[in-house]
Protein backbone atom coordinates (compact mmCIF):
# COMPACT_ATOMS: atom_id res chain seq x y z
CA UNK A 1 0.00 0.00 0.00
CA UNK A 2 0.89 3.40 -0.67
CA UNK A 3 0.11 6.68 1.55
CA UNK A 4 0.62 9.91 -0.05
CA UNK A 5 0.72 12.56 2.61
CA UNK A 6 -0.60 16.52 2.44
CA UNK A 7 1.69 18.78 1.08
CA UNK A 8 1.52 20.47 4.47
CA UNK A 9 1.35 17.49 6.99
CA UNK A 10 3.32 17.56 9.58
CA UNK A 11 6.07 15.21 11.57
CA UNK A 12 3.45 14.40 14.07
CA UNK A 13 0.71 13.33 11.65
CA UNK A 14 3.15 11.33 8.98
CA UNK A 15 4.90 9.51 12.46
CA UNK A 16 1.10 8.61 13.57
CA UNK A 17 0.42 7.17 10.18
CA UNK A 18 3.38 5.31 10.37
CA UNK A 19 2.86 4.05 13.47
CA UNK A 20 -0.90 2.68 12.47
CA UNK A 21 0.66 1.12 9.61
CA UNK A 22 3.08 -0.97 11.43
CA UNK A 23 0.38 -1.98 14.19
CA UNK A 24 -1.46 -3.38 10.89
CA UNK A 25 1.76 -5.69 10.07
CA UNK A 26 3.56 -3.75 7.18
CA UNK A 27 6.95 -2.60 6.98
CA UNK A 28 7.24 0.85 6.28
CA UNK A 29 9.72 2.63 3.89
CA UNK A 30 9.30 6.53 3.91
CA UNK A 31 10.50 8.86 0.84
CA UNK A 32 9.88 12.76 1.26
CA UNK A 33 10.19 14.08 -2.15
CA UNK A 34 10.10 17.76 -2.93
CA UNK A 35 6.87 18.61 -2.40
CA UNK A 36 5.08 15.80 -0.01
CA UNK A 37 6.18 12.53 2.11
CA UNK A 38 5.07 9.22 0.67
CA UNK A 39 4.75 6.14 2.87
CA UNK A 40 5.15 2.34 1.34
CA UNK A 41 3.62 -0.66 2.96
CA UNK A 42 5.57 -3.53 2.50
CA UNK A 43 3.86 -7.15 3.49
CA UNK A 44 0.71 -8.72 3.58
CA UNK A 45 -1.98 -5.53 3.22
CA UNK A 46 -4.94 -7.91 1.36
CA UNK A 47 -6.59 -7.83 4.28
CA UNK A 48 -5.92 -3.93 5.54
CA UNK A 49 -9.24 -1.78 5.33
CA UNK A 50 -7.33 1.19 3.72
CA UNK A 51 -10.40 3.46 4.57
CA UNK A 52 -9.55 3.71 8.02
CA UNK A 53 -5.95 5.73 6.66
CA UNK A 54 -7.46 7.87 4.46
CA UNK A 55 -9.38 9.82 7.02
CA UNK A 56 -6.16 10.21 9.10
CA UNK A 57 -4.54 13.71 9.73
CA UNK A 58 -2.34 14.74 6.89
CA UNK A 59 -3.42 11.91 4.17
CA UNK A 60 -3.62 12.65 1.16
CA UNK A 61 -4.65 9.09 -0.48
CA UNK A 62 -4.13 5.26 -0.18
CA UNK A 63 -3.36 3.25 -2.63
CA UNK A 64 -3.12 -0.76 -2.85
CA UNK A 65 -0.52 -1.41 -4.91
CA UNK A 66 -0.85 -4.78 -7.18
CA UNK A 67 2.34 -4.42 -8.87
CA UNK A 68 4.43 -7.49 -7.47
CA UNK A 69 7.16 -4.34 -6.47
CA UNK A 70 6.05 -1.71 -4.43
CA UNK A 71 9.22 -0.13 -3.59
CA UNK A 72 10.55 0.09 -7.16
CA UNK A 73 7.48 1.33 -8.26
CA UNK A 74 6.38 5.15 -9.57
CA UNK A 75 3.83 5.42 -6.99
CA UNK A 76 6.24 5.70 -3.90
CA UNK A 77 8.32 8.67 -5.63
CA UNK A 78 6.35 9.75 -8.48
CA UNK A 79 8.92 12.83 -9.96
CA UNK A 80 11.75 10.34 -9.52
CA UNK A 81 14.93 9.49 -8.09
CA UNK A 82 17.90 11.39 -8.48
CA UNK A 83 20.85 9.65 -7.19
CA UNK A 84 23.57 11.83 -5.50
CA UNK A 85 27.12 10.91 -5.04
CA UNK A 86 29.19 12.43 -2.40
CA UNK A 87 31.13 14.47 -5.09
CA UNK A 88 27.62 16.16 -5.70
CA UNK A 89 27.41 14.89 -8.94
CA UNK A 90 23.95 13.46 -9.99
CA UNK A 91 22.00 10.58 -11.68
CA UNK A 92 18.38 10.94 -13.14
CA UNK A 93 17.01 14.61 -13.33
CA UNK A 94 18.15 17.07 -15.99
CA UNK A 95 21.69 15.70 -16.61
CA UNK A 96 22.72 12.91 -18.91
CA UNK A 97 25.90 10.65 -17.19
CA UNK A 98 28.62 9.53 -18.99
CA UNK A 99 30.46 6.39 -17.84
CA UNK A 100 33.08 5.03 -19.77
CA UNK A 101 36.11 2.64 -19.86
CA UNK A 102 37.76 -0.24 -20.58
CA UNK A 103 35.83 -3.60 -19.92
CA UNK A 104 38.65 -5.03 -18.12
CA UNK A 105 41.15 -2.93 -15.96
CA UNK A 106 44.93 -4.12 -17.40
CA UNK A 107 47.41 -1.98 -15.93
CA UNK A 108 48.14 1.60 -14.88
CA UNK A 109 48.98 3.04 -18.08
CA UNK A 110 45.86 1.93 -19.82
CA UNK A 111 43.34 2.85 -16.77
CA UNK A 112 44.81 6.60 -16.44
CA UNK A 113 45.00 7.36 -20.67
CA UNK A 114 41.54 6.02 -20.22
CA UNK A 115 40.49 8.41 -17.44
CA UNK A 116 42.02 11.31 -18.90
CA UNK A 117 39.80 10.83 -21.72
CA UNK A 118 36.83 10.46 -19.31
CA UNK A 119 37.23 13.76 -17.85
CA UNK A 120 38.65 15.63 -21.33
CA UNK A 121 34.71 14.39 -22.66
CA UNK A 122 32.92 15.75 -20.39
CA UNK A 123 32.19 12.10 -18.70
CA UNK A 124 31.21 11.45 -14.25
CA UNK A 125 32.64 8.15 -14.78
CA UNK A 126 35.37 5.38 -15.28
CA UNK A 127 34.21 2.50 -15.28
CA UNK A 128 36.39 -0.87 -15.53
CA UNK A 129 36.00 -4.38 -14.06
CA UNK A 130 38.57 -6.14 -11.88
CA UNK A 131 36.15 -9.25 -11.14
CA UNK A 132 35.00 -10.16 -14.50
CA UNK A 133 32.51 -12.65 -15.47
CA UNK A 134 33.72 -14.48 -18.37
CA UNK A 135 31.74 -17.06 -20.02
CA UNK A 136 34.84 -19.09 -20.30
CA UNK A 137 37.18 -20.12 -16.74
CA UNK A 138 40.07 -20.08 -19.23
CA UNK A 139 39.52 -16.42 -20.15
CA UNK A 140 41.16 -13.21 -18.66
CA UNK A 141 39.19 -12.69 -15.38
CA UNK A 142 40.40 -9.52 -14.01
CA UNK A 143 42.95 -8.06 -11.63
CA UNK A 144 40.85 -8.07 -8.68
CA UNK A 145 41.35 -5.83 -5.53
CA UNK A 146 45.28 -4.28 -7.52
CA UNK A 147 43.30 -3.60 -10.31
CA UNK A 148 40.31 -1.90 -8.67
CA UNK A 149 42.91 0.29 -6.37
CA UNK A 150 44.70 1.41 -9.76
CA UNK A 151 41.59 2.38 -11.20
CA UNK A 152 40.13 4.68 -8.19
CA UNK A 153 43.45 6.58 -8.03
CA UNK A 154 42.95 6.78 -11.78
CA UNK A 155 39.46 8.39 -11.37
CA UNK A 156 40.44 10.77 -8.61
CA UNK A 157 43.32 12.29 -9.76
CA UNK A 158 40.93 13.30 -13.08
CA UNK A 159 37.95 13.80 -10.07
CA UNK A 160 35.75 10.93 -11.58
CA UNK A 161 33.99 8.51 -9.86
CA UNK A 162 34.21 4.86 -10.04
CA UNK A 163 31.49 1.95 -11.01
CA UNK A 164 32.64 -1.52 -11.06
CA UNK A 165 31.38 -5.07 -10.88
CA UNK A 166 30.73 -6.92 -7.66
CA UNK A 167 30.20 -10.70 -8.04
CA UNK A 168 29.74 -12.19 -4.73
CA UNK A 169 29.17 -10.71 -1.10
CA UNK A 170 32.95 -11.89 -0.44
CA UNK A 171 33.86 -8.82 -2.41
CA UNK A 172 31.78 -6.13 -1.25
CA UNK A 173 33.79 -4.99 1.89
CA UNK A 174 37.00 -4.92 0.58
CA UNK A 175 35.63 -3.16 -2.81
CA UNK A 176 34.16 -0.45 -0.61
CA UNK A 177 36.94 2.11 -0.28
CA UNK A 178 37.06 2.14 -3.73
CA UNK A 179 34.05 2.06 -5.87
CA UNK A 180 31.26 4.62 -5.80
CA UNK A 181 28.80 2.72 -7.71
CA UNK A 182 28.61 -0.93 -7.37
CA UNK A 183 27.47 -2.70 -10.51
CA UNK A 184 25.84 -6.07 -10.69
CA UNK A 185 26.18 -7.54 -13.90
CA UNK A 186 23.14 -9.23 -15.66
CA UNK A 187 24.33 -12.65 -14.84
CA UNK A 188 23.79 -11.88 -11.28
CA UNK A 189 20.74 -9.51 -11.62
CA UNK A 190 18.98 -12.63 -10.00
CA UNK A 191 21.45 -13.26 -7.31
CA UNK A 192 19.31 -12.36 -4.35
CA UNK A 193 21.65 -13.45 -1.51
CA UNK A 194 24.08 -10.61 -3.42
CA UNK A 195 20.94 -8.05 -3.91
CA UNK A 196 20.00 -8.30 -0.13
CA UNK A 197 23.50 -8.15 0.92
CA UNK A 198 23.70 -4.46 -1.48
CA UNK A 199 20.58 -3.21 0.36
CA UNK A 200 22.51 -3.06 3.36
CA UNK A 201 25.55 -1.19 1.65
CA UNK A 202 25.16 2.00 1.77
CA UNK A 203 26.64 2.82 -1.87
CA UNK A 204 24.60 3.32 -4.85
CA UNK A 205 23.74 0.45 -6.90
CA UNK A 206 23.95 0.24 -11.21
CA UNK A 207 21.76 -2.97 -11.87
CA UNK A 208 22.13 -4.52 -15.03
CA UNK A 209 19.32 -6.27 -16.66
CA UNK A 210 19.60 -10.47 -16.83
CA UNK A 211 20.20 -11.59 -20.85
CA UNK A 212 16.77 -13.09 -20.64
CA UNK A 213 14.82 -11.33 -17.84
CA UNK A 214 11.73 -9.59 -18.33
CA UNK A 215 11.39 -5.84 -17.15
CA UNK A 216 9.02 -7.14 -14.51
CA UNK A 217 12.04 -9.44 -13.13
CA UNK A 218 14.70 -6.52 -13.42
CA UNK A 219 12.01 -4.58 -11.01
CA UNK A 220 11.71 -7.33 -8.61
CA UNK A 221 15.50 -7.13 -8.22
CA UNK A 222 16.08 -4.05 -7.55
CA UNK A 223 13.04 -4.41 -5.13
CA UNK A 224 15.09 -7.21 -3.18
CA UNK A 225 18.25 -4.27 -2.63
CA UNK A 226 15.70 -1.55 -1.79
CA UNK A 227 13.58 -3.72 0.48
CA UNK A 228 17.18 -3.44 2.93
CA UNK A 229 16.95 0.22 2.99
CA UNK A 230 18.87 1.11 -0.16
CA UNK A 231 17.07 3.31 -2.51
CA UNK A 232 20.12 4.09 -4.74
CA UNK A 233 19.61 1.73 -7.67
CA UNK A 234 20.38 2.70 -11.28
CA UNK A 235 18.62 0.45 -13.91
CA UNK A 236 20.81 -0.91 -16.72
CA UNK A 237 19.12 -2.12 -20.19
CA UNK A 238 22.40 -3.63 -21.72
CA UNK A 239 20.90 -5.82 -24.58
CA UNK A 240 18.54 -9.00 -24.25
CA UNK A 241 18.99 -12.62 -25.90
CA UNK A 242 16.91 -12.86 -29.15
CA UNK A 243 16.74 -14.85 -31.91
CA UNK A 244 18.83 -12.43 -34.22
CA UNK A 245 22.90 -13.63 -34.53
CA UNK A 246 23.76 -10.05 -36.07
CA UNK A 247 24.55 -8.45 -32.77
CA UNK A 248 25.91 -9.69 -29.56
CA UNK A 249 22.74 -9.13 -28.07
CA UNK A 250 19.32 -7.10 -29.02
CA UNK A 251 19.27 -3.87 -27.24
CA UNK A 252 16.19 -3.34 -25.97
CA UNK A 253 15.64 0.78 -26.43
CA UNK A 254 11.75 0.45 -25.57
CA UNK A 255 13.03 -0.76 -22.51
CA UNK A 256 13.81 2.87 -21.17
CA UNK A 257 10.58 4.43 -21.89
CA UNK A 258 8.60 1.26 -19.79
CA UNK A 259 11.14 1.51 -16.91
CA UNK A 260 10.67 5.40 -16.78
CA UNK A 261 6.76 4.63 -17.09
CA UNK A 262 6.88 1.72 -14.35
CA UNK A 263 9.38 2.75 -11.85
CA UNK A 264 11.37 6.14 -10.35
CA UNK A 265 14.67 4.96 -10.57
CA UNK A 266 16.81 6.35 -13.17
CA UNK A 267 17.71 4.22 -16.12
CA UNK A 268 20.95 4.07 -17.71
CA UNK A 269 21.82 2.37 -21.29
CA UNK A 270 24.73 0.27 -22.21
CA UNK A 271 25.17 0.35 -26.21
CA UNK A 272 28.22 -1.77 -25.89
CA UNK A 273 27.05 -4.94 -24.48
CA UNK A 274 23.96 -4.03 -26.43
CA UNK A 275 25.08 -4.61 -29.42
CA UNK A 276 28.78 -6.32 -29.13
CA UNK A 277 29.94 -4.23 -32.03
CA UNK A 278 31.61 -1.46 -32.37
CA UNK A 279 30.32 0.56 -35.17
CA UNK A 280 26.74 -0.21 -33.35
CA UNK A 281 28.02 1.60 -30.04
CA UNK A 282 26.99 5.43 -31.47
CA UNK A 283 24.27 4.42 -32.96
CA UNK A 284 22.40 3.01 -30.42
CA UNK A 285 23.94 5.40 -27.37
CA UNK A 286 22.55 8.10 -29.72
CA UNK A 287 18.73 5.96 -29.90
CA UNK A 288 19.00 5.44 -26.15
CA UNK A 289 19.53 9.35 -25.14
CA UNK A 290 16.94 10.18 -27.75
CA UNK A 291 14.44 7.45 -25.57
CA UNK A 292 15.30 9.25 -22.45
CA UNK A 293 18.02 7.39 -21.12
CA UNK A 294 20.06 9.16 -17.95
CA UNK A 295 23.15 7.94 -18.92
CA UNK A 296 25.18 5.71 -21.12
CA UNK A 297 27.78 3.05 -20.25
CA UNK A 298 30.36 2.45 -22.98
CA UNK A 299 33.46 0.43 -22.74
CA UNK A 300 36.54 2.60 -24.69
CA UNK A 301 40.09 1.87 -24.35
CA UNK A 302 43.27 3.12 -26.61
CA UNK A 303 43.87 0.33 -28.36
CA UNK A 304 40.20 -1.38 -28.70
CA UNK A 305 41.06 -3.87 -31.09
CA UNK A 306 43.90 -5.33 -28.51
CA UNK A 307 41.74 -5.00 -25.56
CA UNK A 308 41.39 -8.43 -22.92
CA UNK A 309 38.15 -8.62 -22.83
CA UNK A 310 34.88 -7.48 -25.34
CA UNK A 311 37.36 -5.91 -27.64
CA UNK A 312 34.67 -5.91 -30.61
CA UNK A 313 32.45 -3.84 -29.14
CA UNK A 314 35.28 -1.21 -27.23
CA UNK A 315 35.62 2.13 -28.76
CA UNK A 316 38.30 3.93 -29.53
CA UNK A 317 38.98 7.12 -27.51
CA UNK A 318 38.41 9.20 -30.57
CA UNK A 319 35.13 7.64 -31.43
CA UNK A 320 34.05 8.03 -27.88
CA UNK A 321 34.81 11.64 -28.02
CA UNK A 322 33.37 11.81 -31.11
CA UNK A 323 30.24 10.18 -29.86
CA UNK A 324 29.86 12.07 -26.45
CA UNK A 325 29.88 15.85 -28.66
CA UNK A 326 26.54 14.26 -30.68
CA UNK A 327 25.29 12.70 -27.49
CA UNK A 328 25.46 16.44 -26.35
CA UNK A 329 23.21 17.94 -28.98
CA UNK A 330 20.50 15.03 -28.80
CA UNK A 331 20.48 15.47 -24.90
CA UNK A 332 20.03 19.17 -25.56
CA UNK A 333 17.00 18.17 -28.08
CA UNK A 334 15.52 16.22 -25.94
CA UNK A 335 15.77 19.17 -23.02
CA UNK A 336 18.22 17.53 -20.74
CA UNK A 337 21.71 18.64 -20.28
CA UNK A 338 25.21 16.54 -20.83
C1 LIG B 1 30.52 -5.44 -18.20
O1 LIG B 1 29.97 -4.37 -17.94
O2 LIG B 1 31.71 -5.53 -18.58
C2 LIG B 1 29.71 -6.67 -18.15
C3 LIG B 1 30.26 -7.87 -17.94
O3 LIG B 1 28.39 -6.44 -18.35
P1 LIG B 1 27.13 -7.43 -18.39
O4 LIG B 1 26.96 -7.92 -16.99
O5 LIG B 1 26.02 -6.53 -18.86
O6 LIG B 1 27.45 -8.53 -19.37
MN1 LIG C 1 32.43 -5.99 -21.02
Amino acid sequence: MIVSMQERATEEQIYAVIERMEEAGVDVHRTTGTVQTILAGVGPTANIDLSVFEVLPGVLNVLRISSPYKLAGRAFRPEGTVVEFANGVKIGGEHVAVMAGPCAIENREQIFTIAACVKAAGGGFLRGGAFKPRSSPYAFQGLGIPGLQLMHEAAREHSLLTVTEVMEIAQIEPMLPFTDLFQVGARNMQNFNLLRELGQARKPVLLKRGISATLEELLLSAEYIMAGGNYDIILCERGIRTYETSTRNTMDISAIPVLHKLSHLPVVADPSHGTGRRDMVPPMAKAAVAAGADGILVEIHPNADKAASDAAQTLYLDQFEKLVGELRVIAQAVGRTL
